[in-house]
């Protein structure tokens, strides 16, 4: 079984695409049990997923917000993203935030995916969700690196059944 991570790019916004891709996957390998796989890939348009695939939004920021638009929800805390936990289950991410004075790169984005799919997957929300433990944080930072724990978490999520959220695409 091959487990996709799409991000979706319905803005159209040029970003290190490539190195976000090897950066995500970098975070879901140790979550993917033997004999399955998982891939990782950026697409303008609605690709058709499966269940257990997950769609995560990578959007300019919080003003061209789709959850927020579809489902009334956003982040309040420091617009890194946001997930809906529902069925179907909608997140994004933001590009433009910056941190430490720099915009989001790639290491630190995939790091916000990870995080946004696991509320996504567990059907979780923020206090359900949120630990002091590595990506599972309240607030996330650069310097936040994924735990052992984190990644046999995401293991037992990774293959659930969770309808995405398809509307967030023009096309
Ligand atoms: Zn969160």
């Amino acid at each position: 079984m091959t487990y996709n991570i799409v991000l979706g790019n319905p803005f159209k916004m040029k970003y290190r695409w490539q190195e976000l891709c090897d950066e995500t996957i970098k975070l879901f390998k140790p979550s993917v049990k033997k004999g399955n796989k998982i891939r990782v890939f950026s697409t303008m348009t609605n690709p058709g997923v499966l269940p257990t695939d997950a769609i995560v939004y990578v959007i300019p920021n919080q003003d061209f917000s789709l959850v927020a638009r579809h489902f009334g929800m956003w982040d309040e805390a420091r617009e890194l993203g946001v997930t809906y936990p529902g069925r179907p289950s909608a997140c994004e991410v933001y590009r433009d935030t910056e941190i430490e004075g720099e915009h989001m790169p790639p290491s630190m984005l995939a790091k916000v995916i990870w995080h946004e799919v696991g509320h996504n997957k567990a059907q979780m929300g923020i206090r359900a969700f949120h630990r002091q433990d590595g990506l599972r944080v309240d607030r996330l930072t650069r310097h936040d690196q994924l735990t052992k724990s984190n990644s046999s978490f995401m293991a037992t999520y990774l293959v659930k059944d969770v309808p995405q959220w398809t509307g967030g695409f023009f096309e």
